[in-house]
Order: C-alpha cells, then structure tokens, then sequence
C-alpha cells in the first residue's frame, strides 16, 4: 500500500517524499479516500497514529480542487484542537503537507496578543489551526467569520470537552454553514463524544485504530 494509491495528488506526494514517509499509517490508509469522497468521518484513535496527516492531507486536496478564494477575516477550514501545543504540532504538520500549493496555513490560541491573532487572520487563510476559547474571542470581536467553511475538524474532541470547551463548542458549530465537511476525531468514545459526534456529523464513516 502506497501512499500513490489513495488518490493524493502530485503536489503532496512530493511533500510526503521530502518527509520521507514511504507508507501510509492503518488511518490514513482508511480515512483518506473516504474524506476524499467527501465524506463525513467519526475516527477513533491517540495521537501517534498519523491521524494529523490523515485529515490535513486530503483536506489539501479539496481545497486546491474546490479553487475557491480565501476572502478576508474567513478561513476555508477550520481545525478545533485542545491546546496550543497540539494547534501548534498541527499547523506545523499541515504547512510541510502543504508547501507545494498556494494554501495559507495560521494558528490562533490563547496566551498570544489578540492583535496578533486579528492581524494573523485579517487577509483569510485557507486553513485555520485553533483553540477554541480564542477562536470565540476573535469572531465575537468581528475579526473572523465562519460563513464560508468548507471543512471542519474537531480533533481530540474527548481533550475539548474534558477541558469544558463544549460550550465554545456548540456556539462555534452553530456558525459554521451546514454544507461544510466534517471530521470529528477522539481517542475515546463516551456518550456524551458519542451525542455530539451524531449530532455535528452527516452520514459518517467510521474509522478506528
Ligand atoms: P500524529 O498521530 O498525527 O500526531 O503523528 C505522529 C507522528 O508520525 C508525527 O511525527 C508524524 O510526522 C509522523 N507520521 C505521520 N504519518 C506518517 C507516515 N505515513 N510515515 C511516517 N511518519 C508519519
């Protein structure tokens, strides 16, 4: 199995090669052609088992084909992590994974100036990596707009809402247009990550490692 036959395109094959990954991990050898497909996606699995590449990856791919422009104070995805460690890890992973396209990558998290994260933002970005407390901050501000979303990730979903981000969760969910992708990860699978999982999630594909 190669990461070839999964259907990434040319530009992030070369940067998987720059990285020297030669093999696709069990869940993105099982989630990339499904996000591909444009799926929904309930993955279940810890940090360690490539699940950043799994959702970045094939986002990059959709959001090169859907040329779509990023417009000011919007981000075409968004990624809700836990901390600024993980926004961080994540959005250093996604800028290697997208070198080769014209795709912006930023990070908006506590613990920075809030200029910071406004003037970060203020041109658009095409992937946004985020906590979602700051997030709230910025777009009850008038700094950021979800209307134009096209792919949501929830990652460590279990870490948000242990960490009482399940308000910020809900509002910010409430934002985003109801078209939009979405991949909602965890390592664990409580009820209450079960509830909101059906409830954000459209006809999901299930993956887990
Ligand atoms: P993650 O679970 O997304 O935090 O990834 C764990 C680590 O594995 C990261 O340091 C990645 O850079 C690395 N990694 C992810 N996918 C692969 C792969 N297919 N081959 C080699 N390393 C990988």
């Amino acid at each position: 199995m190669s990461f070839q036959s999964l259907g990434l395109s040319k530009s992030i094959l070369d940067a998987l090669a720059a990285k020297n990954y030669e093999t696709p991990t069990p869940i993105q050898r099982d989630a990339i052609p499904l996000v591909l497909e444009g799926r929904d996606l309930l993955g279940i699995a810890q940090t360690g088992t490539g699940k950043t590449a799994a959702f970045v990856l094939p986002s990059i791919d959709l959001l090169v084909k859907a040329n779509v422009r990023r417009r000011p104070m919007r981000c075409r995805m968004l990624v809700l992590a836990p901390t600024r460690e993980l926004v961080s890890q994540i959005a250093d992973n996604a800028r290697a994974y997208a070198k080769h396209s014209k795709l912006t990558v930023a990070t908006v998290f506590g613990g920075v100036p809030v200029p910071r994260n406004i003037r970060d933002v203020a041109a658009g970005v095409d992937i946004l990596v985020a906590t979602p407390g700051r997030l709230l901050d910025l777009i009850d501000q008038k700094c950021l707009g979800l209307g134009e979303l096209e792919i949501l990730v929830l990652d460590e979903a279990d870490q948000m809402l242990d960490l009482g981000f399940i308000h910020a969760l809900r509002r910010i969910v409430s934002m985003v247009p109801k078209s939009r992708q979405t991949l909602f990860f965890s390592a664990t699978m409580p009820k209450d990550i079960r509830e909101l999982a059906d409830k954000y999630l459209t006809d999901p594909a299930t993956v887990q490692v």
